[in-house]
């Protein structure tokens, strides 16, 4: 390889690197002003019993369709809103979003129903972040056991008392909290028992891998019997197929969540009188 050569390539790489760049500053600049201009909505997805193939919950899912981009998924936002601070008062329209829906539904005649939320690590580590939930429910006049907050494994790397404190009050008030893509991170067993959360959701990574090999067999296995050993319940993301339903039922596996039994949509587009017979 010439110099020349090598600067050409690098050049070309630099060049991708502006584009992105680019694009990653337009979102930051765009996050700023979706929700006053009406792009963020939520879509909802059906938690099953797996004792009974009953709705026992349902799952926001943010969803940002930018008149110029198109759709940006929440895998790419969110992590952008997070460093940039926006994720708080995203965030807190999520949560207000979600549990005026859930009111409606109750309101509506149908059998209550928890509502799940995921909730970024730098919310739940604001100083007023219980301040804003007991706001919300007041606000919405949702009762705070159909309200379960989702935190993924990283939230366990953090050992303040703000935390201590905050997941204590949360008890107090009566939502629920449950660890969400259990098994991609570092959790300390320890702290698992200590913050004591009412529920684990094994990560769709393991699940998918159930039809596929038997190593996924005996992680989701495991981690089913840990959540049970600690007495929390367990649910099963991404269930795609009869395999892994067959498979997580007859290893106790409290409840499932996938394509399998229902997509994220809107709530118009939810009838919740169906029951989830498969
Ligand atoms: P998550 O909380 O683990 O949500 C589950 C994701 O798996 C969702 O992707 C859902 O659409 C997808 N999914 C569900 N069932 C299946 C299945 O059977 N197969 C496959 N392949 N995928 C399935 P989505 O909606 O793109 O969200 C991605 C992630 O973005 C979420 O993962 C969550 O971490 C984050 N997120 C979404 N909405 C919010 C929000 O309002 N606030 C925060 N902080 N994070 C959010
Ligand atoms: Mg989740
Ligand atoms: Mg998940
Ligand atoms: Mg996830």
């Amino acid at each position: 390889y010439t110099k020349k050569h090598k600067i050409a390539q690098y050049t070309v790489y630099s060049e991708e690197l502006d584009q992105q760049s680019v694009y990653r500053l337009t979102i930051e600049r765009e996050l700023k002003s979706a929700l006053t201009k009406q792009e963020m909505s939520l879509h909802y997805q059906p938690i099953i019993d797996l004792k009974n193939n009953r709705l026992s919950a349902m799952e926001a899912l943010i969803r940002w369709n930018h008149p110029e981009l198109g759709f940006i998924p929440p895998d790419f936002f969110i992590p952008i809103s997070e460093e940039t601070g926006q994720i708080v008062s995203l965030g807190r329209w999520v949560l207000y979003t979600a549990c005026a829906q859930n009111k409606a539904w109750q309101d509506q005649g149908h059998p209550p129903i928890k509502i799940c939320v995921n909730i970024s690590t730098i919310q739940l580590q604001q100083l007023d972040f219980v301040q804003t939930v007991i706001e919300i429910l007041e606000e919405t006049g949702l009762n705070a056991k159909w309200l379960e907050l989702e935190v993924t494994e990283s939230i366990l790397l953090v050992d303040t008392e703000l935390l201590k404190n905050s997941l204590h009050q949360l008890k107090e008030l009566g939502v629920s909290m449950s660890i969400d893509d259990f098994g991609t991170g570092f959790t300390s067993l320890s702290y698992l028992r200590q913050f004591s959360f009412d529920r684990i959701k094994i990560d769709r990574s393991f699940v998918g891998d159930i039809s596929k090999d038997l190593n996924g067999k005996a992680i989701t296995a495991t981690i089913i019997s840990l959540a049970h050993t600690l007495n929390m319940t367990v649910v099963a993301e991404g269930i795609e197929d009869d395999t892994q339903l067959a498979f997580l039922q007859g290893k106790k596996c409290d409840e499932g969540q996938g394509y399998y039994f229902g997509r994220p949509l809107p709530a118009a587009l939810h009838d919740l009188t169906t029951v989830y017979k498969k």
